[in-house]
């Protein structure tokens, strides 16, 4: 029920996650909610496309899932879209050497062996390193072990390569094993990564719970996940405007009292909920914020890329849902014909390339030919099976780049502004930015207004 329809709207600027799920829970509260997204569709990093050539849905970039992923899981729930993500019922990621052509499993014993133990029979049988590596890596895992909060935080001045490097792991180790962590859940390499958030991310996927880093795949296109988002919001009784930009916030007397829109529109409003990247909330806010605690310190964000090849098989080359590749023009590939069950004797394969430095500058042949000479290389099937259609997708502002230094600039939802709350995924949820830290600070800016407006 709405509280007052006659209220100025609190307004959820952008229709990422952050935004959906803010807009989600304050029109579920009762409050008159609006929602503006500058595209003709909801998602923002996280979408679908139909390629019209070869009529198949695509996604802009393959996402996976944690089960530590709680927030994003409840939000799925209550968006009644669970069942398109399928758990696995323990970790379990094969890592392929195209080099000396041998698979290795990093996979979890299961629930009756407690974290960490439960990877130490994995890590002890990993191939791609030798024994004296393998030891290595229980070492540094056991320190890690015991990093409290406080001390975590420190830690955000350094590297997670140093860090490593000062717990006796070697360029090999970090290459072959923990970048397979870090790259992903990270979207950069351990080098590039504060040791703070690579910490974080080992600690809630792997030491604290043994069925934390299960990985959860879509069955279906992530853009139904948006889109269902969406649907819900409306239901709630918000009104969501799409292909419609905010240009700025106005501020009278240290509160928020209008947005005006791309369209020339000014929208009074009780509350805003400003769900944009970094540099993009910058642009809204007024001018005389940018410059002021804790608004300045958007401007200190950076980012890391994401490059994503669809490649169209003439025949399977893998049977596996997904697989990691030592190979930086490959990293993870995903069996899309698999997990989205389509039949036919051709297969799709996406290849998804985090912290993709070097990929992104590259032309788009030179992508599609580098990632199938390595599939080939990884993949015996592949080397019987031609490439039939190819699809490259660029995103070069894919996430926000959790360096080190960047924690004290995560600033939290609320702000000195009573009625402005910011949400996105590199706000201070403690997450990479993923969807889960997307949901997690979408709901924290919908409590701060519920709480103040
Ligand atoms: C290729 C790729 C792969 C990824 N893989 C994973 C993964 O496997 N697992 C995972 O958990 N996460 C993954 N992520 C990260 C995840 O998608 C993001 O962290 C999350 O979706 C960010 O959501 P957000 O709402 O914070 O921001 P965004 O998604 O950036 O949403 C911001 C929205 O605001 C809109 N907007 C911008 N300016 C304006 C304006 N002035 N007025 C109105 N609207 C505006 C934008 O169009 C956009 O829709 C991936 C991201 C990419 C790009």
């Amino acid at each position: 029920m709405q509280r007052n329809l006659d209220d100025a709207p609190i307004v959820v600027i952008g229709g990422g996650l952050a935004g959906l799920a803010a807009a989600l829970d304050l029109a579920q509260g009762g409050r008159r909610t609006l929602l503006f997204e500058r595209r003709s569709f909801a998602g923002g990093k996280a979408f679908s496309f139909t390629d019209p050539q070869h009529d198949v849905v695509l996604d802009n970039g393959q996402h996976l899932t944690m089960r530590c992923c709680t927030a994003f899981d409840g939000f799925l729930r209550r968006i009644g879209l669970r069942e398109i993500v399928r758990y696995q019922r323990a970790l379990n990621v094969r890592v392929i050497d195209p080099g000396s052509g041998m698979g290795s499993n990093i996979a979890s014993l299961g629930a009756p062996f407690p974290a960490p133990l439960h990877l130490a029979w994995s890590i002890f049988n990993y191939r791609h390193l030798d024994l004296l590596a393998r030891a290595r890596i229980g070492r540094a895992v056991w320190a890690m072990r015991g990093i409290g909060e406080a001390e975590r935080r420190e830690l955000d001045r350094r590297s997670f390569e140093e860090w490593l490097r000062g717990h006796g792991q070697t360029g090999r180790v970090i290459e072959r094993f923990w970048d397979l962590i870090i790259l992903p859940t990270c979207n950069d390499s351990s080098a590039n990564v504060s040791a703070a958030q690579a910490v974080q991310v080992c600690q809630t996927g792997f030491l604290r719970h043994p069925r934390a880093a299960d990985i959860g795949l879509f069955r279906r296109g992530l853009g139904e996940v948006a889109d269902t988002a969406l649907a819900r919001v409306r239901a709630a009784g918000a009104e969501a405007r799409l292909g419609e930009r905010v240009e700025r916030i106005e501020l009278v007397e240290g509160r928020a009292t209008a947005v005006h829109t791309g369209g020339g529109e000014r929208v009074a409003v009780s509350g805003v909920v400003l769900a944009l990247p970094p540099q993009q909330a910058l642009a809204v806010l007024p001018a005389e914020l940018r410059l002021r605690e804790p608004f300045w310190r958007l401007a200190q964000f950076t980012t890391s890329p994401i490059v994503n090849v669809h490649l169209k098989w003439s025949a399977p080359i893998m049977r596996r849902d997904f697989a990691a590749v030592l190979d930086p023009n490959v990293q993870f590939i995903f069996n899309r014909s698999r997990l989205h069950g389509w039949s036919g004797p051709e297969q799709w394969v996406t290849c998804s390339l985090s912290g993709a430095h070097e990929a992104i500058e590259l032309a788009q042949e030179e992508i599609v030919a580098r990632a199938q000479s390595g599939l080939r290389r990884a993949l015996r099937r592949a080397r019987e099976a031609e490439v039939l259609a190819a699809r490259v997708v660029k995103e070069s502002e894919a996430t926000f780049r959790p360096a080190p230094g960047i924690l004290a600039h995560r600033v939290g939802a609320r702000t000195p502004i009573a009625n402005l709350a910011l949400a996105g995924a590199w706000t201070d949820t403690g997450w990479p930015a993923t969807m889960e830290s997307a949901v997690r600070s979408g709901q924290a800016a919908a409590a701060a207004m519920l709480a103040t407006t």
